[in-house]
């Protein structure tokens, strides 16, 4: 798989902004999943995963792949009806979709913060909704291509801990 360095030397401000990126691409749902189990075999509890891109880009096919890499052997689909769903494997997952919410508050108030979540990973779809209370602390996922366009997916560590993320590109 193609992968390079993209800012690999970027520093760690008291802002907690990004520790470094790297820049993979896709040409099928599988090498997608694939990468997503790459992530979840790295994954600690109380991460945050957040998944960003048009709707059809992906960030279900790669939460189906961080969840085979956490040992989930349940079929991960878009949480429609709920926010969030959890899953048990070596860690828990919890999958969170906010495509249906307009804003923070509307996140806040459906529960996608819950305590349960330090002893697991959370992945989210349509983090944007979450705006100012979105953590810097955080892996950031950048896919762009939709339909049958290879993917370009972006892994940018929001802090030091997330750089061992990057090496999911070797
Ligand atoms: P999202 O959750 O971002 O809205 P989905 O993961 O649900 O997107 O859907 C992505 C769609 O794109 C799937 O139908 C998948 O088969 C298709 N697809 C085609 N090429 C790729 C690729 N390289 N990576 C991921 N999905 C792909
Ligand atoms: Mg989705």
């Amino acid at each position: 798989m193609a992968g390079r360095e993209a800012g690999g030397a970027a520093t760690v401000g008291l802002t907690g902004g990004p520790a470094g990126s790297i820049v993979l691409t896709s040409v099928s749902p599988a090498e997608t999943v694939a990468i997503g189990a790459r992530l979840g075999r790295l994954a600690a509890a109380g991460d945050l995963v957040c998944l960003w891109g048009d709707l059809g880009a992906g960030k279900t096919q790669l939460t189906k792949g961080i969840a085979r890499g956490l040992g989930i052997d349940d079929t991960v689909n878009s949480p429609t009806f709920v926010l969030m769903s959890e899953y048990r494997g070596r860690l828990p997952l919890f999958h969170v979709d906010l495509y249906r919410l307009a804003d923070a508050a509307d996140a806040l108030a459906g529960g996608v913060v819950d305590e349960r979540q330090v002893d697991g990973l959370t992945v989210v779809e349509w983090p944007d909704r979450m705006g100012i209370v979105l953590p810097a602390g955080r892996l950031d996922v950048r896919i762009s291509g939709t339909g049958d366009e290879p993917r370009t997916i972006e892994l940018v560590a929001g802090s030091a801990p997330y750089r061992r993320y990057l090496a999911a590109a070797g």
